[in-house]
């Protein structure tokens, strides 16, 4: 008899908390894992299991959850009964419990969760007898039925909340925790109409069914709009699926002696180490995150109930300790009871991650390599953007919490569809809102950054805004935000939709109109006018400059700048450049030199071309010599004109337009009528598919000639002045071996002169673009003419996918994105699959072909943090971007080098 193959094996669906562990998190959720390792530290956790992704999974593909659930599920919650010694919704002494989603990724407040289950008609007086609060009872009962209705029942929000809304008036109070038994009692059946007349149906009094219709709604919350849209914003794959969680309920809401918060082990702004965190008495969990009433600071809990106060620093303090890392902490305490209902390392703003990974390192607690991991090329990136000038004079509305860094100017927009169609239409807006609320997504992503009049640090403002780098400040409570007028009032000053705004994401700030912004400290330092040891220098840029460091030791990727003037390079070198991996020198044919291209376009013979030329030449020449003493010592890449011709002629309207209005005037205009007909015969359907590159070199004689002997002559002239000049010719466009050839026989022939001429040798290493699919494809052949590769990663995108690298952007690229077909754009971070695999064959092909072969990347993802790992891995030896995203490129180039060699050895 065969052994039964493995498949048959049972799949498990269902995990008791004490059966997992933190990484678990693809099985378990982030939650689930969690809770099952702070179980098994030993922590106050209330019991529960977790139903698996996998399980979600099945669900979202057959639309029905795996046959096996049911009774894997019976079995858990029948384990969880005996072990809390009661039944779930028994009418006499009611086990409630919570139904929670939590996905491998953290999607805050994206999918569902409902809390109390198990109460109903029969079991709310068992609950009022047993807690002796008849108030929490039928309090605990219509949350159930409000949130039961909205997620599971599809039964719109606001119906419930403003019957709560009225209760209150009708009693005259503003807080809900004034409302009585009685009152709630009234809600309670004002609740249950709401959900017969929306739903369709009874609000279902079996506790068991209750339980079964939440995990399918979390299950299918995972698809619904917010959960989505935040997916493709963070880049989580739609495969996942969520965990759902099932917890027997502890309750903050049981009077002053029992509350609920939130708290960090490390403040997730600034990363320095205290008690952060926010706390409400008489409270459950959604009331902290959702920011409806106001919290107090964690601290003051010492003196609301010291015990728990203590215990909970105790466990914090164990949770660092373990996890390594800054930790959030959801909590309950119920009656004088702490209880952990949610730990997970926490999201912390791109200053925090910096100062964070460093303090590790110093605690002994982690090492540099681990340090580097911590961080990533998107943080950096982050504090490089400007600060606001705090001696500009400034007209300062109000203050806030300082929720995600960051100085944010734009118009007041006070809805997210405004903040969208706004921003659609160029305008940068500030999203103000009372508070925000997952259907303000889109407005959060469209705007330049959100300000609230209410919740803390840790409301839903702030958790998104941080997570997505974005501006915030929020609990503004002076700005008194009135959405219907699309306005809101400080004082006495109005500010209406429309008028500019600025805040302060690092101080809480908030202004009336623009406020000029200055320099980051981190770009002060990298631009040398900060150093991290001087007395200015803060916590930060010495955080930078260590963990850069350690990223320039470890990297095996050089990092190279894309620049053609000595401006751009000097700054490059600054930044840490090692060289300079495009020039293009189009750009050098600008501004008032373009006349003199426009003469050698237009020339009838060959002394006329020759004439145009030979003024080109010395300008060219200065141009590289400014480059090469900018760079001494290190390489020059110099890549021969690329762009088609009709670029530097007029605009063949505009042209037509003035000869026709000439014609008819009788003012005949020679040149006008000849560039005319040049603008004609150089017109191209497809110019990017046309004459450029190394077309043009063949077919425009002598214009390569120049180019080469300009950077010969300059090679030259440096290394008169006694530099170290090191520049290397670079052919675009080359599809075939042949033109390489040509091109290189000519060139050879040139700089062979110059060295006559000039008596010095100068070793000017040519190569060529990959950047066409037939180059990458016949890289062996190339190879046996090139010196060196780059990858002109542009090119290559727009050839392989055959989109027009100026037009799909704009035209299709946002519905591509919206399908999913592609979760970034090919432009922005390399297409590994496709344009990546001709990279590596055409690196494998070259090294083949000739062992020492120099490989670089040129294109947009040099400095594009994903595309970085991938030319480390495919063997690259450098990645050339431009000077502002070189620091990144560095760090970049550090994380994937460490993470080559695997987590065992870092
Ligand atoms: C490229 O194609 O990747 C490249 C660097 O060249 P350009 O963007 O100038 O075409
Ligand atoms: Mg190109």
């Amino acid at each position: 008899m065969r052994d039964l193959p493995d498949q048959t094996s049972v799949q498990k669906f269902v995990y008791d908390f004490t059966e997992g562990n933190k990484d678990l998190k693809d099985l378990l959720g982030g939650k689930g894992a969690n809770l099952a390792e702070m179980t098994n530290l030993g922590l106050p956790v209330p019991p529960g299991f977790t139903i698996t992704t996998e399980a979600c999974q099945v669900y979202l593909d057959s639309g029905d959850e795996p046959a096996a659930l049911r009774s894997e599920v019976s079995a858990h919650l029948e384990a969880l009964e005996q072990r809390m010694g009661k039944k779930l919704g028994e009418p006499a002494d009611p086990l409630l419990v919570s139904v929670r989603s939590g996905a491998k990724f953290s999607m805050p407040g994206m999918m569902d969760t409902v809390l109390n289950i198990g109460l109903s008609d029969a079991s709310v007086t068992g609950l009022a007898q047993q807690a002796g609060d008849e108030r929490f009872a039928w309090d605990s009962y219509r949350r159930l039925i409000q949130m039961f209705g909205r997620t599971v029942l599809g039964v719109d929000g606001e119906l419930f909340e403003e019957a709560l809304e009225e209760a209150k008036e009708t009693k005259g109070v503003t807080v809900d925790t004034d409302l009585g038994a009685a009152d709630l009692k009234q809600l309670v059946k004002r609740f249950k109409k709401i959900v017969k007349a929306e739903a369709g149906r009874d609000f279902p009094q079996d506790p068991r069914e209750q339980m079964d219709l939440a995990i399918k709604a979390v299950f299918a919350s995972w698809n619904g709009d917010r959960a989505r849209l935040y997916r493709r914003q963070e880049r989580i794959p739609n495969d996942l699926g969520t965990a759902v969680n099932v917890c027997s309920m502890v309750f903050g809401n049981l009077g002053p002696d029992s509350g609920t918060g939130v708290a960090f082990t490390r403040d997730p702004a600034s990363g320095q180490q205290g008690v952060y965190g926010d706390y409400l008495q008489n409270a459950q969990g959604e009331d902290v995150v959702a920011g409806i009433r106001n919290t107090v600071p964690l601290a003051e809990l010492e003196k609301i109930d010291k015990a728990s106060y203590d215990l909970l620093m105790r466990i914090m303090e164990t949770l660092e300790n373990h996890y390594l890392d800054l930790c959030d902490i959801e909590f309950t305490i119920e009656r004088g009871k702490l209880w952990m209902l949610q730990t997970r390392v926490g999201k912390r703003t791109a200053g925090a991650a910096f100062r964070i990974a460093t303090q590790l390192v110093d605690q002994g607690l982690i090492n540099e390599a681990e340090a580097l991991m911590r961080v990533n090329g998107a943080q950096l990136a982050q504090l490089m953007f400007p600060r606001f000038d705090e001696d500009a004079p400034v007209e300062l509305l109000g203050r806030g919490i300082a929720a995600s860094p960051g100085a944010a100017v734009g118009k007041a927009v006070f809805d997210s569809y405004t903040a969208v169609k706004w921003s659609r239409s160029g305008e940068k807006v500030i999203l103000i809102r009372r508070e925000t609320n997952p259907d303000d997504l889109d407005g959060m992503i469209a705007a330049e950054g959100i300000l609230t009049s209410r919740g803390g640090k840790t409301s839903h403002a702030a958790v998104v805004a941080r997570g997505m780098g974005k501006t915030c400040v929020c609990g503004a409570e002076e700005l008194e935000v009135d959405t219907k007028r699309r306005r809101m009032t400080v004082g006495g000053t109005v500010v209406e939709e429309g008028d500019l705004v600025s805040i302060d994401g690092s101080t809480g700030k908030v202004y009336l109109g623009e406020v000029p912004v200055v320099p980051s400290p981190v770009v002060e330092y990298f631009e040398g006018r900060m150093h991290a040891g001087a007395d200015d220098a803060d916590e930060l840029v010495a955080a930078v400059h260590r963990i850069m460091a350690y990223a320039d030791r470890v990297r095996r990727l050089r990092v190279r700048a894309n620049a053609d003037n000595a401006e751009d390079a000097l700054r490059a070198r600054r930044f840490g450049a090692q060289g300079i991996g495009l020039c293009r020198t189009e750009h050098m044919f600008l501004g008032e030199r373009r006349e003199m291209v426009e003469r050698l376009i237009l020339a009838d013979h060959d002394e006329e071309r020759a004439e145009a030329l030979e003024k080109l030449l010395p300008l060219q020449k200065k141009d590289f010599i400014e480059l090469l003493e900018a760079m001494d010592g290190l390489p020059v890449t110099v890549r021969l004109l690329d762009p088609p011709l009709h670029e530097f002629l007029p605009d063949i309207t505009e042209l037509s337009v003035r000869v026709a209005l000439a014609e008819a005037r009788k003012d005949h205009n020679e040149n006008d009528l000849r560039l005319l007909q040049a603008v004609h015969r150089l017109h191209e359907q497809n110019p990017m598919l046309g004459l450029r590159g190394v077309r043009l070199g063949l077919v425009i004689p002598g214009l390569f000639a120049m180019q080469v002997r300009a950077i010969a002559e300059a090679a030259a002239a440096r290394k008169d002045a006694k530099g170290d000049p090191r520049a290397e010719i670079m052919i675009p466009l080359v599809g075939t071996v042949q033109e390489l050839e040509i091109v290189r026989d000519e060139a050879e022939a040139v700089i062979a002169e110059v060295e006559a001429a000039t008596g010095t040798s100068l070793k000017l290493a040519l190569g060529t673009m990959i950047e066409l699919p037939r180059a990458a494809l016949t890289a062996a052949q190339i190879a046996e003419a090139a010196e060196f590769f780059s990858f002109g990663t542009n090119d290559l995108t727009q050839t392989v996918w055959g989109f027009s690298r100026d037009d799909v952007e704009a035209s299709f690229f946002t519905a591509y994105l919206e399908k999913g077909i592609f979760g970034v754009s090919p432009f922005e971070t390399i297409d590994q699959d496709g344009v990546g695999s001709l990279v590596r064959s055409a690196v494998a092909a070259g090294r083949a072909t000739r062992p020492g072969l120099k490989l670089g990347v040129c294109g947009e993802h040099g400095g594009d943090p994903e595309s970085v790992h991938f030319f480390h891995e495919v063997g690259l030896d450098y990645v050339s971007c431009s000077p502002f995203r070189i620091p990144v490129a560095r760090l970049e180039a550090g994380r994937a080098a460490i993470e080559s060699r695997g987590s065992d050895s870092r």
